[in-house]
C-alpha cells in the first residue's frame, strides 16, 4: 500500500513556522486578491486564501469586481496596487471572464509583487533557469511535498500530464531544473498510458479521471493535482486512488494532497516578496 503524501499535515507544519516568523515582523506582509465575477469555485478559493492569510498574520484584502468590469478598469486597479506601498503581493484569481485579456491583466502586475510568479518576467526567469522572484504556487507545493517525503528527483523520469501555464508547464520546468528527465503530455498525446507506464514520478494536472492503477509502473510516485466533481458531486482527482494506491510507492490524495500545498505556497510567496521588499 502506497504511503500517502499528506498535504494537510505538511501545510500545518509550514504555516505554524511561517506564523512564528510573521509574529516577529513589526510591519506585516500584505496580500491583495482581485476577484472578478461570481464563479462559485473562485469565491471558495479566494475566501480560503483570505482565511489562511489572516490565521498566520498576513494582512489580506479581497477586491471584487462584477463580470461586467472592463479590462481598463481592472488594469488601473492593478496599477494602483503596484504603487501602493502597503501592498506587497498581488494575485488575480483566474479564470477571468472571456471578454478580458488574461495576458494583459497579468502583465500589468509588478513582477516584484507577482505572488503567483505568472508575469513574463518571473516566468521567463524560471524557464531560463534563473531564479524568479517567486515560483508558481501549485508546482512549488508539489516539490515541497516530494521533498518532505525525501523523494529523489535527480535522473528520474517524471511524466507531467497537462501543459497549462498555471500547473503543467512550470511543473515540467521545475522538475527539469531539479535534473529529472521530463515528458509532458496533453490532450493530443498518443498512447498516454504507455508513456505513464514508464514514469518514476507522475504529476497529473488535467481535471478528468484519466489514470487507472493498471497504467502505472509498480513503485512509482503519483502526485494528483487534478480536481473535479464526479456525477455524485464527490471531489475527485485525475488518478483512480483505490487501484493506484496498491501499485504506487507514494500517492497524494484528492482532497488533502496538492490543494493544501498550493495555499501554503501562496503564503510562503507572500512572505518571500515581503522580505525582498524590505
Ligand atoms: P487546464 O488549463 O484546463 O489544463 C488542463 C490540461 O490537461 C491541458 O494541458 C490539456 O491539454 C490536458 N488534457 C485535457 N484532457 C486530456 C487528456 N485526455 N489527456 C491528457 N491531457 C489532457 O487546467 P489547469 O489549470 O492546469 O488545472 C488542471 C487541473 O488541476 C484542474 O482539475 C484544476 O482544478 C486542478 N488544479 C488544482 C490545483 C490544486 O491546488 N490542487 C491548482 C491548480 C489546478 P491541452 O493543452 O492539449 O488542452
Amino acid at each position: 500500500m502506497a504511503i500517502i503524501l499528506d498535504g494537510k499535515k505538511l501545510r500545518e507544519k509550514i504555516l505554524a513556522e511561517l506564523k512564528l516568523k510573521i509574529d516577529r515582523f513589526q510591519v506585516k506582509p500584505s496580500l491583495a486578491v482581485i476577484l472578478v465575477g461570481d464563479n462559485p469555485a473562485s469565491q471558495i478559493y479566494v475566501n480560503n486564501k483570505k482565511k489562511v492569510a489572516q490565521q498566520i498574520g498576513i494582512n489580506s484584502q479581497v477586491i471584487t469586481f462584477p463580470n461586467t468590469v472592463s479590462e481598463d478598469e481592472l488594469i488601473s486597479k492593478i496599477k494602483e496596487l503596484n504603487e501602493d506601498e502597503t501592498v506587497n503581493a498581488i494575485l488575480v484569481q483566474l479564470p477571468l471572464p472571456a471578454t478580458i485579456s488574461k495576458e494583459r491583466v497579468i502583465n500589468t502586475i509588478d513582477p516584484k509583487k507577482d505572488v503567483d510568479g505568472f508575469t513574463p518576467y518571473n516566468f521567463g526567469k524560471l524557464f531560463s533557469g534563473e531564479i524568479p522572484n517567486v515560483y508558481p504556487c501549485t508546482p512549488k507545493g508539489v516539490l515541497l511535498l516530494l521533498d518532505e517525503y525525501g523523494i529523489e528527483l535527480d535522473g528520474k523520469h517524471a511524466v507531467v500530464v497537462g501543459r497549462s501555464n498555471i500547473v503543467g508547464k512550470p511543473m515540467a520546468q521545475m522538475l527539469l531544473n531539479r535534473n529529472a528527465t521530463v515528458t509532458v503530455c496533453h490532450s493530443h498525446t498518443k498512447n498516454l498510458d504507455s508513456i505513464i507506464k514508464t514514469a518514476d514520478i507522475v504529476v497529473s494536472a488535467v481535471g478528468k479521471n484519466i489514470i487507472k492503477g493498471e497504467s502505472i509502473k509498480s513503485g512509482c510516485v503519483i502526485v494528483d493535482v487534478g480536481i473535479f466533481k464526479d456525477e455524485f458531486g464527490k471531489t475527485r482527482g485525475d488518478v483512480d486512488f483505490e487501484s493506484a494506491s496498491n501499485i504506487a510507492s507514494y500517492i497524494s490524495p484528492v482532497p488533502g494532497g496538492v490543494g493544501p500545498m498550493t495555499i501554503t505556497s501562496l503564503m510562503l510567496n507572500t512572505v518571500e516578496l515581503f522580505e525582498k521588499s524590505l
